[in-house]
């Protein structure tokens, strides 16, 4: 089978709608799509209508939020629920990446909770797992893995359309990557959980953290990684274009 690679841009707290829109008009008039890869980008909540107005007849493509609480509804100032981000076009969420485990204090369980409303608002779940530098360097980082993926997961039907992200916390935002060595360790450990927990081989597992146009390709190559969550080098359209030329 061959691989099928996803290239997913964060864009964090940046681009407002009119700035979404010159971005996509430039990145759709450099970029290239190609047979076998896939994107996906993540605007702040503002501009996911902008975004998704861009996508229209790119079937390659998704827009997503970048979070989500998990109620429908109701007094819960400055969150987006998901039917909200879905109403402005959001085909996807990202749930527990790192800045809002370790910046916000998104706890496991409060993951497990967005998660769940995701996948019931029938929108793609990319699910972000990864260590801290401590928890590296003391040899954690497949517990760590094993713990956010098992509480996130246990008991959810398979059949859900999943991707996970793999982003080390060290590493995102640093100028800091993972080698590619380093990256398919990880990945593998990432896979046995997912075997585990009933997950089959499709779902695809993303490296996130610290990567440019001059490390995507190494990590590319390791047959583990089925794409690449990026932040920072996301924010350029002809950067990103340089990016995903890569798939
Ligand atoms: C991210 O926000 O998911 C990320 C990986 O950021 P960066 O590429 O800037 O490290």
């Amino acid at each position: 089978m061959s691989r099928s690679i996803l290239f997913a841009a964060n864009w964090k707290m940046h681009l407002s709608p009119g700035e979404a829109r010159t971005y996509m008009d430039r990145f759709l008039e450099v970029d290239a799509p190609r047979a076998g890869r896939s994107l996906a980008f993540f605007p702040p909540a503002v501009s996911i209508e902008a975004v998704a107005r861009a996508l229209v007849g790119h079937d390659h493509a998704v827009v997503g939020a970048q979070d989500v609480h998990w109620e429908p509804k109701g007094a819960f100032t400055g969150a987006t629920s998901v039917s909200l981000a879905r109403s402005a076009g959001a085909a996807a969420a990202l749930v527990g990446h790192s800045e809002r485990r370790h910046v916000f204090g998104d706890t496991d369980e409060e993951t497990r909770r967005k998660l769940d409303a995701v996948v019931d608002g029938g929108l793609q779940v990319m699910l972000c797992v990864g260590e801290t530098l401590d928890d590296r360097e003391a040899g954690r980082t497949d517990a760590t893995t094993a713990r956010q993926l098992t509480s996130a997961l246990d008991g959810v039907d398979p059949g859900i359309d999943l991707v996970i992200a793999y982003e080390p916390v060290w590493a995102i935002g640093t100028g800091r990557n993972a080698t590619p060595d380093d990256a398919a360790r990880a990945h593998r450990g990432i896979r046995n959980v997912l075997q585990d927990l009933g997950f089959a081989g499709e779902t695809r597992v993303l490296y996130g953290g610290s990567v440019n146009t001059g490390n995507v390709a190494a990590l590319l190559a390791q047959r583990e990684l089925d794409g690449v969550l990026v932040g920072g080098a996301s924010l350029d359209p002809d950067g990103w274009a340089a990016i995903c030329a890569e798939g």
